[in-house]
């Protein structure tokens, strides 16, 4: 259906969607908008959830039950079975602790001490929260490449274009979220700092798909696939 060059720019294409969102975010876009758009996100995400934990699930429930029959060694089920649970917590945990640590605390605290130093430097700050956000958005999208190239890999060429195609309306949604903190300032980011951020958001996903498409194990497989989930 499509070949490894096309299946490397759509997995391009579905990180730098991050960019749709930027113009999106820095209008000043009508409470109704807004409340549609998040409601288009939360849709896609709950899709994507879905289908990205149902492929972890088949694929682990099919090689646990050739296992106990007998049919395959039993260490094959129950590595695939340690892999999705796996995943799964990290991906949960893993952006949990990245919020705690980086999305609340220094918030609070530069917020607290700059209002104390009586200092106003909003937009420095809103820009290095925007800047954690990407990073973590990265991290996140890293793994969706590899589920998009690791079913590649697999042969699983139909999963792949879904993947990209439901991948890239999501990331087109965390847009909003990096420019979150930029959105009260009346200055606009200059343009290079978007493309910066957007980078750093969106680039992962190709990366992910490029490293995870260069060779094929069922427990990576399952892995990312549940990682991916986990995140979303
Ligand atoms: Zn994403």
């Amino acid at each position: 259906m499509i070949n490894y060059y096309q299946l490397l720019i759509l997995g391009a294409i579905a990180g730098f969607t991050i960019f749709l969102g930027f113009p999106l975010a820095l209008l000043k876009a009508s409470q109704r908008t807004k409340a549609f758009l998040n409601a288009l996100a939360i849709g896609i995400l709950v899709f994507l959830v879905v289908d990205v934990f149902g492929h972890a699930w088949d694929t682990t429930t099919n090689a646990v039950i050739s296992s106990f029959t007998g049919k395959t060694p039993l260490v094959d089920g129950v590595s695939l079975l340690i892999a999705m649970f796996a995943g799964i917590i990290l991906g949960l945990i893993g952006l949990a602790l990245y919020e705690r640590r980086y999305m609340k605390a220094p918030a609070t605290e530069t917020t607290l001490e700059n209002s104390m130093a009586g200092k106003d430097t909003v937009h420095i700050d809103g820009l290095k929260l925007a800047t954690m956000i990407a990073i973590g958005i990265g991290a996140h999208n890293f793994s969706e490449g590899l589920a998009i190239g690791q079913s590649y890999a697999a042969g699983v060429i139909g999963l792949a274009l879904i993947l990209i195609i439901g991948f890239g309306l999501h990331n087109a949604t965390e847009g909003f979220g990096i420019l979150g903190p930029l959105q009260g300032s009346d200055k606009r980011p200059p343009i290079l700092t978007l493309i910066k951020l957007g980078l750093i958001g969106g680039g992962p996903t190709f990366l992910g798909t490029l490293a995870g498409s260069i060779w094929v194990s069922p427990i990576l497989y399952v892995l990312f696939m549940a990682f991916a989930g986990g995140g979303l």
